[in-house]
């Protein structure tokens, strides 16, 4: 669009400015044709009344002369016919003699004043009087008669002596003359006597008109050689004061006997001449001009008219192409044609679109168009447009079936305006056809899907509701009706709020509300009391579209109930769980005090004299206390495992050292068993290697001790380590222990790792064991980022793999840890110790046997202790006599070990005493519980003799320490 208009603009001033220009040289010529034009005219005014004055001069001039002549002639003639006797003879004479003075006079009125007839005997003198009458005057002689002569002009008779004077009047004569010619207001008529100008005014000549001396000079000079001119000068009439540039016209005359220089002369006021013209003319051009002015405006008004008129013609035109051409696309794009009918249903025209639309040609379609409508329709819609027609109708649309020409039935509509004449008469009608078949199949399929939509909604157990965006309920989709709190019907155009009750109307409108405003789908629980009882409903609000909001509420009464059980069965496992881990843990604390006092009684018995029999005994009962503290061990790890409470306790060791340690261990059963126990580095092996080594101790003794119980005599165990550095300091180790045992079916491979399976679980299995080693290392094995894979066949053999990532040790760490092995490991002669390490000791325990062995424990290194049964019975020793090294059990009657530890603490002194904690229970809160406490160090039950003597010993040195004395 605005390309259009910038293109219309230029249109437009193109011609404007060249129509302003033209219009501006249009004036430029008339007025410069308006000026030449008057310059002409002007001189031609002003030569054609030069040759007017020049004329009318010479008239003059010549007029005054011929008079002046006649005059002359006259009085010659009357002279010469005079005789001496005229006026004495006879009366008729003497009449004849004054008729013809009195005729002279008559003739010459104007020139002559008096006649005077000089008779030799008298004169005679005639003039008229004031009353103009004719007077004859007598004088004796002419010396009666003023003369003045200036005026007179004598005549004398050439025959006689007679003579007659004329006086003569030469002004009056000359004005007369002169009054005789017209010259215009502007002109002067002057007469130039000897140099003189004397100007007629009033029938009179008198001064006051003066040209300039170059002028008069000019005049003079011409008039004194009787040449006729034409001149210009500056003219003053000292009478009316006008002095102005004048044009001069100058004819001399001769007025015999006068001896004077005369001349006529005509002045005419130069400027006046064309002045007249100038303003005819300049009126007359300005008004042209002004009306030239005029119609150029009005041609500029009507060009710009037309112009404005052009660019809405071409801004209508446009916008009518556009019209036509958005039409046609719009007819093109959906795909309609226009037609026109007249008043009997005749089909009068077509769009050519009407080929491409249903593929008949504009003819064919006018003449056939009612065949190609499909039967069904055609009486509904003559009845439409009969029923249009009766009640005016102006538009009427009408959807139906037309078969196009290539024989496919195609839905169309149509929109057809309807005209009528004034008296409402129907004229024909105008109509657009629009071929609608893909919109109907749409819409035929989204009814279909619509109603689909419907029954699937009918057939959700769920209760529907839809809703219009204010929340008034439009459609409901229920089932099951009775959990509603009124009839679903009843609800139908009624709020939200009006049919809930309250509070659960406000709060289910404010999800709703929330659901619109965001247009996000809302879930919200409701707990509502329904005539079958409290139920639960979980509700999802969702916008379906633009207006309406669909609820979906579902019954999870059943579910909230299901998962509440749920719930209660996972709390209920759990205190079974931690019951569990707990009885396990107490009930090892249990088993370990007797065992801890048997084994460590036993211990003491190996070191007295004994018959060979004895001795083999007590190996028995030795070797059953350590498999079932093992057992025990298992359990109380196990249980540790199911609370999460292992911990990795790292060290740095002599990698291969401990490994030959662990192979050694097994060696004598393999030899029993007729095993070939073998093993095998491969790879980079580093010498140090920090790991847990208990741990790896742990699962190796469980994996091998496996491996041999499963062989059968005579087979083979192979132990594989594969070493591969990791990034910079790391180490994977893999470990594979292949035995060519029993085996294990396949079906039970999945499960072995669970605690308490064994492939044989009958009574009377061939293989004692707890099913808890397997699970064990497992456990271990993932706490240090590994894993554990068994491929076995039965009857064939089983191989145990695992890999564990461990960190190697460089040579300058090396040095310190190699130091730290070396100390950990003290080598006592613990027979002595008493001796080496003097300290006094107190031992609190409750236990009897514990007690007793313990005192026979420490019999044997050479210690009289002191004992106390409780925490009370401490407390009170520790105040009585002075005391090194305090072994304190923690779970004792009346006041236990750590409530003890923490009184002595406090106390005076209470610092300086090493007190050790003894217990069965080994879990990690214990010991931190008990080091919490104030105790230093901790042992589990049963105490070994080499624990105790390192305790001793390092408790010594420490004393020493701080002490200096002991
Ligand atoms: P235990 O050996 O104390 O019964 P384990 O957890 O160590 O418990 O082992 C569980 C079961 O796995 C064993 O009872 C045995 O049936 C099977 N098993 C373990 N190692 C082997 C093996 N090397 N060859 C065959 N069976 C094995």
């Amino acid at each position: 669009m605005r390309d259009q208009s910038i293109s219309i603009a230029q249109r437009i001033s193109g011609p404007f400015k060249w129509f302003v220009a033209l219009a501006f040289f249009v004036v430029f010529l008339i007025v410069f044709l308006g000026y030449s034009f008057f310059q002409a005219l002007s001189e031609n005014q002003l030569e054609s009344r030069n040759e007017f004055l020049a004329k009318q001069v010479e008239f003059a001039s010549r007029d005054i002369q011929k008079t002046f002549r006649s005059m002359d002639q006259d009085m010659v003639f009357f002279v010469e016919n005079l005789e001496a006797w005229t006026y004495e003879r006879t009366s008729n004479e003497q009449l004849a003699f004054e008729k013809r003075a009195r005729r002279i006079f008559n003739n010459h009125r104007n020139l002559v004043d008096s006649i005077i007839v000089v008779f030799p005997n008298h004169v005679l003198s005639f003039h008229f009087d004031k009353g103009n009458n004719f007077v004859r005057t007598f004088h004796s002689g002419l010396e009666e008669i003023p003369l003045n002569h200036g005026n007179e002009i004598r005549f004398k008779s050439q025959k006689n002596n007679l003579q007659i004077i004329t006086k003569v009047n030469t002004n009056r004569f000359l004005s007369s003359e002169l009054s005789n010619f017209y010259l215009g207001a502007s002109a002067e008529k002057l007469v130039y006597i000897d140099g003189k100008l004397l100007g007629f005014s009033e029938m009179n000549l008198s001064p006051g008109f003066i040209l300039d001396d170059l002028s008069l000079e000019k005049i003079t000079n011409d008039i004194r050689e009787g040449i006729k001119g034409e001149y210009e000068g500056e003219f003053n009439n000292s009478l009316t004061g006008k002095n102005y540039r004048a044009v001069i016209h100058q004819y001399p005359f001769d007025f015999h006997p006068f001896d004077k220089d005369f001349a006529v002369i005509f002045i005419q006021d130069k400027k006046l001449i064309t002045s007249g013209i100038y303003v005819t003319y300049i009126s007359l051009f300005s008004g042209l001009l002004l009306l030239l002015i005029f119609v150029i405006a009005i041609l500029f008004q009507f060009n710009r008219n037309t112009q404005v008129a052009n660019k809405i013609l071409s801004q209508k035109a446009d916008e009518i192409n556009e019209l036509f051409r958005r039409q046609t696309f719009l007819l093109q794009e959906s795909k309609g044609f226009i037609y026109f009918q007249d008043a009997k249903g005749e089909m009068t025209s077509v769009g050519k679109e009407v080929e491409g639309v249903l593929g008949y040609q504009q003819k064919e379609f006018i003449k056939n168009f009612k065949d190609k409508i499909s039967p069904n329709y055609i009486q509904e819609l003559n009845l439409l447009i009969d029923e249009s027609i009766k009640n005016l109708k102006e538009v009427i649309a009408f959807e139906f079936e037309i078969q196009k020409k290539n024989g496919d039935w195609i839905r169309v509509k149509i929109f057809e305006k309807l005209l009528y004449d004034e008296k409402g008469a129907f004229l024909g009608n105008v109509g657009i056809l629009t071929d609608i078949q893909e919109k109907y199949l749409a819409e035929q399929e989204l009814i279909k899907s619509e109603n689909r939509l419907r029954a699937v909604l009918k057939s959700l157990p769920d209760i529907i509701f839809i809703y219009n965006n204010s929340g008034i309920f439009l459609d409901y989709y229920i089932q099951d009706q009775s959990v509603l709190f009124s009839p679903a019907p009843e609800s139908l155009g009624k709020s939200i709020l009006e049919v809930l009750p309250t509070p659960l109307n406000t709060h289910f409108m404010g999800f709703f509300e929330k659901t619109v405003q965001t247009g996000k789908i809302q879930t919200a629980e409701f707990e509502i009391m329904t005539k079958l009882g409290k139920k639960m409903f979980e509700t999802r609000l969702f916008k379906l579209d633009d207006d309406r909001v669909m609820s979906i509420a579902r019954d999870i009464t059943g579910q909230k109930l299901w998962e509440k059980g749920l719930k209660d069965a996972i709390k209920a496992a759990d205190q079974a769980n931690k019951a569990k881990s707990e009885f396990l843990a107490n009930m090892s604390h249990e088993i370990r005090t007797p065992l801890n006092g048997l084994l460590g009684i036993i211990g003491l018995f190996e070191n007295t004299p004994l018959t060979k029999d004895q001795k083999d005994f007590i190996q028995i009962i030795k070797d059953s206390g350590d498999s079932l503290s093992k057992i025990i061990n298992d359990i109380l790890d196990y249980s540790k495992i199911e609370a999460g409470m292992m911990e990795l306790k790292m060290s740095v060791f002599h990698f291969k050292d401990e490994i030959q340690k662990i192979i050694k261990v097994f060696s004598g059963l393999s030899i029993k068993k007729d095993i070939e126990l073998t093993y095998q580095y491969e790879g980079l092996i580093p010498t140090f290697i920090e790991l847990d080594k208990e741990k790896i101790d742990q699962i190796l003794y469980n994996l091998i001790g496996n491996a041999l119980k499963f062989t059968p005599q005579g087979g083979k165990i192979h132990v594989l380590i594969t070493g591969e550095p990791f990034l910079e300091s790391n180490i994977i180790l893999h470990f594979d222990i292949k035995d060519s045992g029993i085996g294990i079916p396949k079906d039970k491979l999945q499960i072995l790792a669970r605690p308490f399976v064994q492939v044989d679980g009958s009574n009377t299995r061939e293989f004692t064991g707890t099913g808890l080693g397997l699970a064990i290392s497992k456990n271990f094995i993932e706490l240090m980022g590994g894993e554990l894979k068994v491929d076995s066949e039965e009857n064939v053999g089983s191989t145990f793999s695992f890999n564990i990532l461990g960190k190697i040790f460089t040579k300058e760490s090396l040095i310190i840890s190699v130091k730290s092995f070396a100390g950990n490991t003290p080598d006592l002669d613990w027979k002595n110790m008493a001796a080496k390490y003097p300290l006094k000791i107190l031992l609190v325990e409750d236990n009897a046997i514990n007690l007793q062995f313990m005192q026979m424990l420490m019999n044997q290194l050479g210690y009289d202790i002191e004992i106390a049964k409780d925490g009370y019975e401490a407390i009170e020793k520790v105040e009585k006599s002075p005391l090194d090294l305090i072994f304190m059990d923690i779970q004792m009657p009346r006041l236990n070990g750590l409530k003890a530890t923490q009184i002595i603490r406090k106390k005076a002194g209470g610092e300086a005493f090493k007190i050790v904690g003894l217990s069965a229970n080994a879990f990690q809160e214990d010991i931190a519980e008990a080091l919490a406490s104030g105790m230093n160090e901790y042992l589990t039950k049963p105490v070994k003799i080499p624990e105790i003597a390192k305790v001793i010993q390092s408790c010594f040195f420490e004393l020493k320490k701080t002490k200096g004395v002991i």
